[in-house]
């Protein structure tokens, strides 16, 4: 269940590229194996794979510099939502850095008439829902949609 050892792992540019970001983040970097277990996918039936650290970022340039420093280091990064991707999405096979969107999570538009919206990646279906009650509208799972996003306009209540 714990870490496995993964093809393609160097462990110097992940030491390298944790030190970078902790100086950048600090305990906004999360190194802690229950933390990084949570990030692995434990709603699959793959084995977990943790990924090194989790990291939460705040807004865009935190996400741009996690990227950087990772790309730069060559160590992957596996962008996590709330962890429900039933096909071992969020595991870390070659190791690398979670990136936990959560604390980004403001709905930033939306249009009622076009039956979209654009809101941070951090931003649940419950919460957005929340927001769109009062409109008439709201947003639900979509069996056949492979993934698209619809607002559908319905019966809120
Ligand atoms: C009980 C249950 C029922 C479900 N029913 C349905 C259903 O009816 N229809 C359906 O379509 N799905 C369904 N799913 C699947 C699930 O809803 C989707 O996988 C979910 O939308 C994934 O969102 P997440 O935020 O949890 O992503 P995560 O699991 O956190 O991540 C999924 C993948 O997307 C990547 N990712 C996450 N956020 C970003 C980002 N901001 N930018 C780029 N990449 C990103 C991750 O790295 C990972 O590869 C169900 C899941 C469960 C557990």
């Amino acid at each position: 269940m714990l870490d496995r050892p993964a093809k393609g792992r160097n462990p110097g540019a992940v030491s390298a590229a944790l030190a970078e970001l902790a100086a950048l983040f600090g305990n906004r970097l999360v190194t802690s194996l229950a933390v990084r277990e949570q990030h692995a996918n434990i709603t699959t039936w793959h084995p977990v794979a943790a990924p090194d650290a989790v990291v939460f970022p705040q807004n865009t340039n935190d996400v741009q510099e996690i990227v950087r420093i990772c790309a730069r280091h060559c160590v992957p990064v596996i962008p996590f939502g709330t962890g429900t991707s039933l096909e071992g999405h969020t595991n870390a096979p070659f190791g690398g850095v979670s990136i936990d969107l959560k604390d980004m999570n403001r709905i930033l538009e939306v249009h009622p008439e076009d039956f979209d919206c654009v809101v941070q990646p951090g931003v649940t279906r419950k919460r957005l829902n929340d927001e769109l009650r009062d409109q008439g509208l709201f947003f639900t799972v979509d069996p056949g949609a492979d993934g698209e996003l619809w607002l559908i306009l319905g019966d809120a209540a």
